[in-house]
């Protein structure tokens, strides 16, 4: 089953794990925006230990995952929510430096994750600088350094699939088998990018640690949607007053606001505009301008 996340544990050991593969949900964020190749692959990869980090922290609502640059990256976002949905976008200049690798697009960048609960409050729950040359190693100090939780991550992504491994230690119980966190560790170090992209999720952990007595729980589905709304953009834009609003109806005759993530567009005439404020309070003047 393509497109989902399973569990697994290893009998009798304080370890767990996370493996995911997402094609439609990937190709959905593609579709929207022309990203450049190596924006393409941090993005999609981040969608992946999105998945894997969102599944082993308990919260109702969505988890956002931000990483926000300094240089010509300027945002990376990717939005998980308890439901199993998932969304993604990026802001960068255009063109990227000639060259520039994940170092150089990173240098200085912050990586933050946020818990969105229903009712739209959010907690925070930890920053790291980012370090290491790739998302698994960004989100592996992330951990450690957050949740002091070791974890484990390796993620792909090529123009089709995204894919990801967590393994986790759970810090509470001892293991009667010393080495098996190293082991395990290391085993999983070894995958390839074609079998985690390639492989059916069973055959992946066969492959990896068929010494072990591994227990695969059943696929959970995830796929992409966007929670924009019309009624979303119309709070939007009423926090942003009518005075504000009006200077775009002024300038551009309708207000259009297009979603960063699924590039829908909601356009405002100004009966729509006019709507948003009637019976609100109204700041002074902007009644009668024009
Ligand atoms: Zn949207």
């Amino acid at each position: 089953m393509s497109d989902s996340i399973r569990r697994f544990l290893f009998e009798g050991a304080p370890i767990r794990g996370e493996i995911v593969q997402l094609d439609a949900t990937w190709r959905a964020v593609l579709e929207r925006h022309d990203y450049p190749p190596l924006l393409r692959t941090l993005l999609g990869e981040m969608m992946a230990a999105s998945a894997l980090l969102s599944a082993t922290l308990k919260f109702d609502g969505a988890m956002l995952m931000q990483v926000q640059g300094t240089g010509a990256l300027r945002l990376l976002v990717v939005e998980c929510t308890s439901a199993g949905t998932l969304r993604a976008t990026a802001k960068w200049e255009d063109p990227l430096p000639e060259g520039a690798g994940f170092a150089e697009l990173l240098r200085g960048a912050r990586c933050a994750i946020t818990l969105v609960q229903p009712d739209g409050s959010q907690s925070y729950q930890g920053v790291v600088e980012v370090v290491g040359d790739g998302v698994a190693d960004m989100l592996m100090h992330y951990m450690r350094h957050s949740e002091q939780i070791e974890t484990t991550l390796t993620v792909s992504a090529d123009e089709g699939r995204v894919a990801g491994l967590l393994l986790q230690r759970l810090p509470e119980s001892a293991d009667e088998d010393p080495d098996r966190w190293d082991r395990v560790r290391m085993l999983a170090g070894t995958v390839e990018h074609a079998e985690l992209l390639g492989l059916a999720p069973a055959d992946v952990l066969r492959r990896l640690f068929h010494e072990e007595d591994v227990r695969l729980f059943d696929p959970q589905p995830l796929a992409f949607r966007c929670s924009c709304s019309r009624g979303r953009v119309e709070s939007m834009l009423a926090m942003l007053g009518p005075e504000e609003v009006e200077s775009v109806l002024a300038e551009q005759g309708h207000v259009e606001v297009t979603c960063d993530f699924c590039n829908r567009t909601y356009r405002f005439d100004p009966v729509d505009a006019a709507q948003l404020f009637a019976g609100g309070t109204r700041s002074t003047g902007s009644a009668t301008r024009h």
